[in-house]
């Protein structure tokens, strides 16, 4: 019988607004770090480093080692992490995907707070426990650690090219599919669902897909986008899986990645086999079609490449990502009607040729 309450960590530092990348060091100042690293994605020490080094120097923080992230071999990132300084106080990781993963799993190997500064909106990972890490030459998710502090800059992440917000709709907009999924699987008697999670999950793209916009790149647009992704990552932390936040449109996402010539974004993936799996659950496919009109996701998936066939065998491989769950496409009538929903819907005709 399960009887003790969750115990989970959430973020102490949270702050997502316009410009707040230059304030970085009166943010940290304010929890009393005064030693720190920072791992910057590749490139980015030239297109951050002056702001970010400059608001450290100005509140008394000294910067120990900055390096680059080219590579994310768990060895590799092994190696690096204790070769940097033991009066550390905290790790910082400035980045997409790879600066944070590192950053991450650095900050679990040394037990050092981890500071999260997205600069860009691609997906859920910045807020997450889970770090993706390369194992003998395969992407593996290792549970790491939730971030001490999340930094996100509006300014920057509007600046990061397109395709990035477009990703960061469609994993957002998957909660939607992978909450059903995660009912389904109660309803067949394969786990229970976590309340908590499942409520914060659902409010997390509920707020978003209800918030009013002119483009993609207005304030509030992006700062929704920020906020309802943080909350996604942490109800993965409540859950203690990805089960919140990943049903069935990311067991697709994954066997493109794996089995596809051409793997895309993982958020245009999501964000389209969302909207497939939506048909085949039967559950508010309406209001994620307005969402990926409106934003202009769809026209801008169909410029990614993405095909019908790759679909079909997605759809196929899917149950064997995972083999452990059971969403609805684990069940092979569910997958017999996405692949003719895949090969009758008008959108997906239209989006993947
Ligand atoms: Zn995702």
């Amino acid at each position: 019988m399960a009887v003790d309450n969750h115990q989970i960590v959430v973020p102490t530092l949270l702050d997502v607004r316009k410009g707040n990348l230059k304030e970085i060091g009166p943010l940290l100042q304010r929890h009393e770090f005064k030693k720190v690293v920072i791992l910057f994605g590749s490139g980015l020490t030239e297109l951050f480093g002056d702001p970010v080094f400059g608001s450290l120097k100005a509140s008394g923080i000294d910067v120990l080692k900055s390096e680059e992230v080219a590579d994310i071999d768990i060895d590799g990132v092994v190696d690096r992490a204790f070769q940097l300084p033991f009066q550390t106080e905290a790790v910082i990781g400035i980045g997409g995907g790879k600066a944070l993963d590192a950053a991450k799993y650095t900050a679990l190997l040394r037990k050092w707070p981890f500071i999260s500064v997205p600069t860009s909106m691609s997906n859920d990972g910045f807020s997450s426990s889970n770090t993706s890490l390369t194992i003998h030459g395969r992407r593996i998710s290792v549970h790491a650690k939730m971030p001490y502090g999340i930094i996100i800059d509006i300014d920057v992440i509007k600046n990061a090219p397109e395709c990035f917000i477009y990703s960061g709709v469609g994993d957002l907009v998957s909660k939607i599919t992978a909450a059903q999924d995660w009912i389904f699987e109660e309803q067949n008697g394969r786990t229970r669902v976590d309340d908590c999670a499942l409520m914060l999950s659902k409010k997390a793209v509920n707020s978003f897909v209800r918030t009013d916009f002119g483009t993609i790149k207005d304030d509030l647009f992006l700062k929704e986008l920020a906020d309802s992704l943080t909350m996604a990552g942490i109800s993965m932390e409540i859950a203690g899986s990805s089960a919140p936040t990943s049903g069935s449109e990311h067991l697709i996402s994954h066997a493109l990645d794996t089995y596809s010539p051409h793997p895309q974004l993982h958020g245009l993936q999501v964000g389209v086999a969302s909207y497939l799996m939506s048909k085949v659950q039967n559950h508010r496919f309406e209001r994620i079609i307005t969402v990926l009109k409106a934003t202009g996701f769809f026209d801008f998936a169909k410029s990614a490449g993405m095909t019908t066939a790759d679909f079909d065998m997605a759809i196929d491989k899917a149950p064997n990502v995972k083999p452990m769950r059971y969403t609805y496409l684990h069940v092979a009538k569910y997958r017999e009607r996405a692949h003719q929903i895949l090969h009758e819907d008008p959108i997906l005709q239209d989006v993947l040729g």
